[in-house]
């Protein structure tokens, strides 16, 4: 089932009475959700996830705008009729009921031709149990589970009832990080296994990019991208999605462009020129702005940078750090928002880094330019400098 977001604005009255203006939580949100897909919902806290979410549900009523699934207008809907299974941070299942009880709960209750016996209520439960692998506990009391445990019976419990949507909040949020890592992937199969057209929200951007089909990154109630998780982060549209994105994050200079050379501080590091393919305002093009000579942000992923001594970015070396599989150099720069960076690079690279600095060569693939102001990517293509 798509679900449709149309100009879907929310705004509250400011909590603080001092203030007069709403808080607009959530403006504008213009999106298709594809149908049988996961959406990551991404962003800061406050930034009108939640929001987002109870509106898709029905427990918050938008300010204006419209939410079609399928083709049917569920705008004015209550939550009980939009066939929407809920998950949330805390797994708010009944203390009393056993874990079969609390998988039926949504079972009970249905009238005329939906009323269901207790043995098909009970195979149905028995069914979403198997799904999210807890049918071996189906006798225990929620206090007797595990978080992951109980916030698997809090998925079952919204897959009971077979949602055309599933709408999960921040689902992982207080379970360890070797339990979050394994019910992500849970989620994904069951979402998967089940085609169920699901958003996920999550503030957390590793859990995003490693679950979703497409996400969708919010600030302050405004959506600034949508694409696949890979393209956002290899194509980010402007310095906040860039920032959001990514571990170690990116890195972030004061540079300079001059005659269609970019500068980081006294080091001229790439040639720059202006994108032929994009076009500001066309109707296909990237969001952007074009490219002109003065100040901008240089963003370099921490990919980007490849350590040599004829490397045009100069720096002082702090440390090289062995984690795992990675090896970061990290070193500092004036030029550098922080005054320091950190790199990812191979093994063999390290080589180069001995001693009191270090040069990196910068990948074009992997250097972004910003506007210096509100942080718009700078549309523009890198050449060597020679
Ligand atoms: P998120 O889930 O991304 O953390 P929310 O959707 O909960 O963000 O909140 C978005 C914004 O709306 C925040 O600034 C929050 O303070 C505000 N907000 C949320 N609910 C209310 C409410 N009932 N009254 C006033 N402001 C609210
Ligand atoms: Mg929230």
């Amino acid at each position: 089932m798509k679900i449709v977001l149309q100009n879907l604005t929310k705004r509250y009255p400011n909590r603080n009475k001092k203030i007069k203006e709403d808080v607009i939580a959530v403006n504008n949100f213009n999106f298709e959700i594809p149908d049988g897909k996961l959406i990551g919902l991404l962003g800061p806290s406050g930034c009108g996830k939640s929001t987002t979410l109870n509106m898709i549900c029905g427990l918050e009523k938008p300010t204006e705008g419209k939410i079609f699934f399928g083709e049917d207008d569920v705008t004015e809907l209550p939550p009980e009729n939009r066939g929407v299974g809920m998950v949330f941070q805390s797994y708010a299942l009944y203390p009393h009921l056993t874990v079969l009880q609390n998988i039926m709960f949504p079972l009970e209750n249905r009238k005329g031709k939906d009323r269901m016996t207790k043995e098909e209520m009970r195979q149905k439960a028995e069914e979403a149990a198997r799904l999210v692998q807890i049918d071996q506990l189906l006798e225990r009391k929620p206090s007797e589970l595990s978080g992951g445990q109980q916030q698997r019976v809090a998925i079952a419990r919204a897959l009971v009832k077979v949602p055309r949507v599933l709408l999960l909040d921040e689902p992982l949020s207080n379970l360890d990080a070797r339990l979050r890592l394994q019910t992500r992937e849970e989620i994904r199969r069951i979402q998967k296994e089940t085609g169920i057209t699901t958003v996920f929200v999550t503030h957390d951007q590793e859990e995003a990019m490693s679950i979703s089909d497409m996400i969708v990154v919010m600030e302050a109630g405004v959506v600034q991208q949508i694409a696949k998780p890979q393209q956002i982060y290899e194509d980010p549209i402007n310095l906040f999605v860039a920032r959001f994105l990514g571990t170690p994050p990116i890195n972030v200079f004061k540079g300079e462009v001059k005659s269609g050379i970019l500068y980081i501080g006294k080091d001229a590091v790439l040639k720059v020129v202006p994108d032929s393919k994009w076009k500001e305002g066309a109707q296909d093009a990237a969001p952007g702005v074009a490219l002109k000579e003065g100040t901008v942000a240089v963003g370099v992923r921490p990919e980007g940078f490849v350590p040599r001594p004829e490397g045009e970015l100069h720096c002082g070396l702090t440390a090289v750090e062995v984690m795992g599989r990675d090896t970061s150099i990290v070193a500092t720069n004036d030029a550098a928002i922080g005054g320091s960076i950190r790199t990812i690079v191979s093994t063999e690279e390290i080589a180069h880094a001995q001693g009191e600095t270090v040069n990196f060569h910068l990948k074009p693939g992997r250097t972004y330019l910003f506007d210096e102001d509100d942080g718009s990517r700078v549309r523009c293509k890198f050449l060597p400098l020679q």
